[in-house]
C-alpha cells in the first residue's frame, strides 16, 4: 500500500536549522568524477548540509562531501530515499544526488512526485547533468548529432513488451538509438533481442559503439558494427551505454587503430567543405 509522506515537518532530532528553512535540491552529478559536474552541481552540495544517494553516485563525488550528514542508499530503494528526502527537507538543506542527469532514469520524478503527494511547500531545484548518452557519444565522436531516441532495456517499471514495440517503432525512424541500462544478470537476453529488431531495419554495416565506464576509471570504448555486435555483447555490462547508429551513421577510420563515429548533420547538402 503506497503511502505519502508525512504533511507536517517534524523538526530533525539535532538538525542543524530550524523547521520551515530547509531546500531539497535533486543534483544531477554527470557520468564521472567531480570533472564532470557542472558549476551549479558542485555549488548545490556545498550548499546543503545532508546528501542522500547511491552508494556508487557518492563515492563519485566522495571529495565534496566532508562535512555534511551522508544517507547512503542502494539501488532499488529509490521511493525510500525519495520519502526520507523530503521529509529532511522540511528543515535541513538537502541534495539528492543521481548519477549523470536526474530527469534521465533518474530521481527527479520520483522526488517530485512525493512531494507533490506532500502537500508540503519546500523550496525545490532539479539540477541537470551530463547524461550518459551525450557522455557516451563524446568518446565515440559525433554519433547523435541530430534527431535520436533514448531507450533503456530494464524492464523493472517498463513492460518488456513495451520496450520490444518502442525498440521496433525507433529503429523504423532510421534515426540513432541509445540504449541505456542495456544488461544485468537478470536481463542477459534483452539486448540480442534489441540487436535483432535493429538488424530488420538497418544494414549489418551499421556503427555501433559501446562505451562502458565513461569517465569513470576502467572506461572501455568499442566501436564496431550492427553485423559483428551480436557476438560482442559479453563485453556489455549495466555500466555501459550503447549507441547503434542510424541510417546515415558511418565509421571515420582514422589510420590503422582509431575509429570514430560520424552522424553527419546534413551540412554536405548545403556546403562544400
Ligand atoms: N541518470 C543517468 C542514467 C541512469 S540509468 C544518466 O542521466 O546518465 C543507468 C544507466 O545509465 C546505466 O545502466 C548505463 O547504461 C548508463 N550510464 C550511467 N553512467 C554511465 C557511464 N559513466 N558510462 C556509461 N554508461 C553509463
Amino acid at each position: 500500500m503506497p503511502s505519502h509522506a508525512d504533511r507536517n515537518c517534524a523538526a530533525p532530532a539535532g538538525g542543524r536549522s530550524s523547521p520551515g528553512t530547509g531546500r531539497l535540491s535533486i543534483v544531477g552529478i554527470g557520468p564521472g568524477g567531480r570533472d564532470q559536474m557542472t558549476g551549479r552541481a558542485r555549488d548545490a552540495i556545498a550548499g546543503a548540509d545532508c546528501i542522500i544517494g547511491n552508494g556508487l553516485y557518492l563515492d563519485q563525488i566522495a571529495s565534496l562531501l566532508p562535512g555534511k550528514e551522508i544517507i547512503r542508499s542502494s539501488m532499488g530503494k529509490e521511493v525510500e530515499r525519495a520519502r526520507q528526502a523530503v521529509e529532511l527537507a522540511c528543515s535541513r538543506a538537502v541534495a539528492v544526488v543521481s548519477g549523470g542527469d536526474p530527469g534521465v532514469y533518474g530521481m527527479a520524478s520520483i522526488v517530485l512526485e512525493v512531494l507533490e503527494h506532500s502537500g508540503l511547500d519546500i523550496p525545490v531545484e532539479v539540477v541537470p547533468g551530463v547524461t550518459a548518452a551525450t557522455a557516451a557519444a563524446s568518446r565515440l565522436g559525433a554519433p547523435l548529432s541530430g534527431d535520436f531516441v533514448v531507450i533503456s532495456l530494464s524492464d523493472l517499471l517498463t513492460p518488456w513488451e513495451e520496450i520490444e514495440r518502442r525498440f521496433g517503432l525507433a529503429f523504423q525512424m532510421g534515426v540513432p538509438v541509445v540504449l541505456y541500462n542495456p544488461r544485468s544478470r537478470g536481463r542477459r537476453d534483452h539486448l540480442a533481442v534489441a540487436l535483432a529488431l535493429a538488424m530488420r531495419h538497418l544494414p549489418p554495416k551499421t556503427p555501433v559503439g559501446f562505451v562502458k565506464d565513461a569517465f569513470r576509471e576502467g572506461e572501455t570504448q568499442t566501436i564496431t558494427t550492427l553485423g559483428e555486435a551480436m557476438d560482442r555483447i559479453g563485453e556489455v555490462d549495466m555500466h555501459a551505454t550503447i549507441i547503434i547508429g542510424g541510417r546515415e551513421t558511418r565509421i571515420w577510420r582514422r589510420g590503422e587503430d582509431a575509429k570514430w563515429i560520424i552522424t553527419p548533420r546534413g551540412y554536405e547538402r548545403k556546403y562544400l567543405y
